[in-house]
């Protein structure tokens, strides 16, 4: 089943989860990794929002339609601007203890303003500063949330930002985040690699005890299996032998490097 409000499309992906797809090039042609994934997981008794998106419209409406009488429980997989922006519409919101302090204030998303697409006159009205959840609650590493028939374990996984978190569940998904996806990687200067490399083989152990596990990514393919976080590993590590070739990418502050897989192409910050 796959429906399309004039914003978001929204697909019943298994009888517990829904995926809420929102295309962010809208906002800014730069990015190029469309669309968000946002996945809500429907327990007996509560369901799961992992991230609100780009807060451009109204989510809340679909959500609420989607889990009737559920109770709500509303996560961060990480605080950059596509996925806390709709955070405003729910009045709790947890994110990795790491980055509460980031999505508590403002977002301030100025760096839109000259953006060629015509949407971020949504954010101009705001003056570019996209207001909080009124309550944001930390998220550890281990922590375990009971949705009723299924059970959401927190992965802390720092690299991509130092409070990405994945999502595994007792129903064999594995929500990744950005931590592992196809397409455009964010990652931090090249002397942290090797905190992002840790995250993916603490990933790819999980395989050991969880043989199935589903990948599902924040953007684009889904779902994915272990290939995703072994051809991410090997490219990541390979980045050393392509560093002659990054060009300056200014609106990232970031090099640009191209996979030469055709799977990925790496922006690496340069503070
Ligand atoms: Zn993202």
């Amino acid at each position: 089943m796959s429906s399309k409000n004039h914003h978001f499309e929204i697909s019943k992906h298994k009888d517990y989860l829904y995926v809420i797809k929102e295309n962010i090039s809208l906002v800014h042609p730069v990015y190029t990794n469309d669309p968000l994934n946002m996945y809500l997981l429907l327990g007996s008794h509560t369901a799961l929002l992992i991230d609100t998106g780009c807060g451009l419209f109204p989510i809340k409406p679909i959500v609420d339609e989607l889990i009737g009488k559920r109770k709500l429980l509303v996560f961060n997989t990480h605080y950059h601007w596509d996925h806390p922006l709709g955070n405003v519409e729910f009045g709790e919101v947890y994110i990795h203890e790491n980055e509460v302090e980031l999505v508590s204030k403002p977002y301030d998303v100025s760096f839109f303003k000259d953006s060629p697409n015509e949407i971020v006159k949504i954010y101009a009205k705001q003056n570019f500063l996209i207001s909080p959840a009124n309550t944001i609650k930390p998220l550890k590493d281990g922590d375990v949330f009971d949705l009723g028939e299924i059970e959401v374990k927190v992965i802390h996984c720092p690299g991509h930002s130092p409070g990405s978190i994945c999502l595994i569940t007792s129903t064999g998904e594995l929500f990744t985040s950005d931590v592992a996806y196809y397409g455009d990687q964010f990652l931090p200067e090249k002397d942290r690699f090797s905190e992002v490399l840790e995250t993916l083989s603490k990933l790819i152990d999980l395989f050991e005890s969880h043989k199935n596990l589903e990948l599902y990514p924040s953007h684009r393919k889904y779902p994915c299996d272990k290939t995703l976080l072994t051809d991410l590993y090997n490219g990541i590590e390979n980045i050393e032998n392509l560093w002659h070739t990054k060009i300056s990418f200014d609106f990232f502050e970031a090099w640009q490097i191209d996979d030469d897989s055709g799977k990925f192409r790496y922006f690496i910050s340069k503070s």
